[in-house]
């Protein structure tokens, strides 16, 4: 049976040319730790490792290559600037859209004595912006919200949101997880302060890498969440006073990064059109699935095609969604995620909670006719289940 991979939302498969090699490479070849030594394996990945801090920079419009922080992926990066940022009595504003990579550590937050609010979102997961207007008082530590959520798959309005926070002195702190490397980002042009991503999505490099980007402002409010050494002032227990050393304990994910730098040459490569492609490739998706709502399915999300990303959440109206992800797989080997996504209070807000959803996520190396060949399998299925 052929294997249609439609999850990209989850992890990006394949990952782009190159990453594999690049982190055999580096394990079979250099294989040492940067920072600490001055033999000229540990010089040639100290350059490696700066010149992905400036690209990574360079692609997200941030103030600096030593602004960029590597941590674990998206859910370390997000954990170390709530934690980082948050002490008892300051108040964070968030979204009814948000995954548990926020809602968690805001929930640990909010146990500790922050005040936590969100935004109100309609029932296809759009930021109402006129109560978001209202709700950004300027008692406001910090605003956090997704760039676009992993079930709607529709785009917020950042760059509005950021000129409010701007204007109010808040913190604006975003998760591109669903967006980085498939939606153009501009950290200085949308006001964002912090940024957190993961290196294994929209990146199309390894798991385990991801990062933070964060403007001077911010970093200097940042405790940090992990404390250790940086091979630099290890004369002081206390952690050096500068970017990204403050924020960066501990050995970092060498093969990670050389798998992200050989990703990152394959987006600079590809430039806007494989930008395009997703976005095409998501709007195709969301047509052909839109064509079966007067069958007996239900997508989710916003209806205006330009605010859509490659994902495409649907509701089966008349049957089990676990029952219906299980057959797409066992029948047609179409892989797709079913159930709540780490995002509970999203499906709350979209009206598909407890039963969850079937989600399909395109990623560039999708092609249009799978996406026919997913239309033609849900037709088969709704004609089924009546
Ligand atoms: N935020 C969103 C919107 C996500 O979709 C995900 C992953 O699914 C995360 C955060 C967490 O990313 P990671 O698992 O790479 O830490």
């Amino acid at each position: 049976m052929r294997r249609v991979y439609l999850d990209n939302g989850a992890t990006a498969f394949p990952k782009a040319p190159g990453v594999g090699e690049a982190m055999a490479d580096y394990i079979g070849r250099i294989g040492c730790n940067v920072g600490r030594g001055s033999y000229p394996g540990a010089c040639a990945a100290g350059r490696t490792v700066l010149s992905v801090r400036e690209r990574l920079n360079a692609l997200v419009g941030g103030p600096g290559a030593r602004n960029v922080v590597f941590t674990g992926g998206a859910t370390h990066g997000l954990n170390l600037l709530l934690k980082g940022l948050l002490r008892p009595g300051d108040r964070a504003v968030t979204s009814a859209m948000e995954h548990n990579a926020v809602l968690r550590p805001l929930n640990q937050l909010e146990a500790a004595g922050v005040r936590v609010d969100r935004l109100p979102c309609n029932g296809q997961g759009e930021l109402l912006l006129e109560q978001a207007e209202e709700m950004l008082t300027q008692d406001t530590r910090c605003v956090i919200l997704t760039h676009a959520s992993n079930v709607s798959g529709t785009l917020f309005p950042i760059g509005e949101i950021g000129a409010m926070c701007r204007a109010r002195g808040i913190f604006f702190l975003v998760d591109a997880a669903q967006t980085l490397g498939c939606v153009p980002v501009d950290m200085a042009a949308m006001g964002i302060d912090g940024l957190a991503f993961p290196g294994h999505k929209g990146l199309l490099g390894p798991q385990g890498i991801g990062g933070v980007v964060v403007t001077d402002a911010l970093a200097a409010e940042l405790e940090p969440l992990l404390s250790g050494g940086t091979g630099s002032r290890s004369e002081s227990l206390d952690m050096p006073p500068f970017l990204p050393d403050r924020l960066e304990a501990g050995t970092l994910n060498l093969p990670g990064i050389y798998g992200l730098g050989a990703a990152l040459d394959y987006l600079e490569r590809m430039g806007a059109p494989l930008r395009d492609r997703v976005r095409k490739l998501g709007g195709h998706l969301w047509a052909r699935l839109m064509e079966l709502e007067e069958d007996g399915l239900r997508v989710l999300g916003t209806r205006e095609v330009k605010r859509r990303t490659g994902v495409v959440s649907v509701d089966f109206l008349h049957a089990d969604n676990g029952e219906m992800a299980f057959r797409l797989e066992q029948e047609y080997g179409i892989e797709t995620r079913c159930g709540l996504h780490c995002a509970p209070m999203a499906h709350r807000t979209l009206g598909t909670f407890p039963q969850g959803a079937v989600r399909f996520s395109v990623g560039p190396f999708t092609r249009f006719e799978e996406i026919d060949y997913v239309h033609g399998a849900v037709y088969e299925l709704l004609l089924e289940t009546g």
